[in-house]
């Protein structure tokens, strides 16, 4: 017997047709004798929609009012879920915000969850009930409404799972798993059984977006397994622990890409101390987020080139800064947003020599030339241009031994 948070995002309740089905997979956990909490996204669309009314009513709705209304997709599939669930035989009830509490700290639209009541709902699940929890929410300390961020579920999900001592999280959604690259794009990849937190962070925040990656954050913080699923096969998911429990085979795991950053290359600019800080102070306090970052050594001991890349979102502004902003000074400035990020990761890349090189040849091999490098200990990231990316993904995926 375990006990088990099970969390549905909006595509697997997005229909009373599947939650009659979602209800299926928690009678089955449930009758094996789990314990179950299920955690529940709004309806796939909803949250939009409502977000949409409000922006009818006034582009600055009331933020208060604002968390008001996008709670409240969350109540519906939780009452729903129960409903369903007691048409099936299983004692079940649905528990809002309000009611647990789920205490949150922060500003209305982006607070965190930071406590919450477990008592009557570990007496519930003692009886053998299913506590239906909605995701996305809690209230404030003066009792209003809050919610957490887009996407927030995930992080519902992992907090209750951590503050009810839960022995697993299981993430139901609408793929099967993590796979070792784009599926839709790499025909030939393939799903990851295991993979550490460290692994799925750097996956997911690359491209594989399967899980909110704060929410993964917060159960590598606390050692929460997780696992990663579909409401819709049978099949295992990609399970998530700390690297100590894996045992590496491959030295990479996952090839990931991105295509929305741009670059940027200053240059000429003065070898002097002080020129780099001018240039990305300006940059921080706009919120314009760094990536990879490569200074030139200086040839003539005087002026050197400075690269580094960029949301491809942020180019323009960035540009602005640099040009208006008159301690910054060089001789020219390059732009280039047709790029693309190329990454291996892998945590069994630190126990295997000579991954680098087999990357820069691979992607040499393929004509392919690399503008900017930058590692990390379980990562290796290449800029190049955005017309080559499948190209790259398809060989690095077949070099490193993951079709
Ligand atoms: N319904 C919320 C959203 O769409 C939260 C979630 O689905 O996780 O952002
Ligand atoms: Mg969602």
């Amino acid at each position: 017997m375990a006990k088990k948070v099970l969390k549905f995002g909006g595509t697997s309740v997005g229909t009373i047709e599947r939650i009659l089905h979602v209800a299926k997979i928690i009678k089955k956990e449930n009758d094996a004798g789990n314990e179950v909490i299920a955690v529940v996204s709004a309806m796939s669309g909803k949250t939009n929609e409502l977000l949409k009314q409000s922006k009818t009513i006034s582009e600055d709705f009331d933020k208060r009012e604002l968390d008001v209304l996008l709670a409240s997709g969350e109540q519906v599939t939780s009452a729903l879920l129960a409903g369903a669930l007691i048409k099936f035989g299983i004692n079940s009830k649905s528990w809002l915000n309000w009611q647990i509490p789920i205490l949150t700290e922060g500003e209305n639209s982006n607070a965190r969850i930071i406590n919450m009541s477990t008592s009557s709902i570990n007496k519930f699940l003692s009886e053998k009930g299913v506590a239906i929890i909605p995701g996305f929410q809690g209230i404030s300390k003066v009792g209003d409404i809050t919610t957490i961020g887009r996407g927030g579920s995930d992080a519902t999900a992992v907090a209750i799972a951590k503050i009810f001592d839960a022995d697993l999280c299981e993430i139901y959604t609408d793929v099967d798993g993590v796979y070792s690259t784009d599926p839709n794009k790499i025909p030939v990849a393939k799903k990851i059984d295991k993979i550490s937190y460290d692994e799925m962070l750097e996956l997911s925040s690359l491209g594989a977006k399967v899980m909110q990656s704060s929410a993964v954050q917060t159960a590598m913080m606390y050692n929460i397994p997780l696992e990663v699923k579909s409401t819709f096969t049978a099949r295992q998911g990609t399970k998530i622990f700390d690297q100590d429990s894996i045992d590496y085979t491959k030295s990479v795991t996952g090839v990931a890409y991105s295509k929305d950053d741009a670059k940027i290359t200053l240059v000429g600019v003065q070898d002097k101390p002080g020129v780099a800080a001018n240039i990305f102070e300006p940059l921080s306090k706009n919120q314009i987020n760094v990536d990879m970052v490569i200074q030139n050594i200086s040839s003539d001991q005087k002026t050197t080139d400075i690269t580094f890349t960029i949301k491809r979102e942020d180019l323009l502004k960035t540009i602005e800064i640099l040009k208006s902003n008159k301690t910054i000074q060089y001789e020219s400035l390059n732009h280039n947003d047709k790029v693309s990020k190329i990454s291996i990761v892998g945590a069994g890349m630190v126990s295997t020599p000579g991954i680098t090189y087999r990357m820069f040849r691979s992607l040499a091999d393929e004509k392919i030339n690399i503008l900017a490098i930058s590692t990390s200990e379980i990562k290796l990231s290449v800029i190049i241009s955005e017309d080559d990316t499948l190209k790259a993904i398809k060989k690095l995926h077949t070099v490193f031994d993951l079709d």
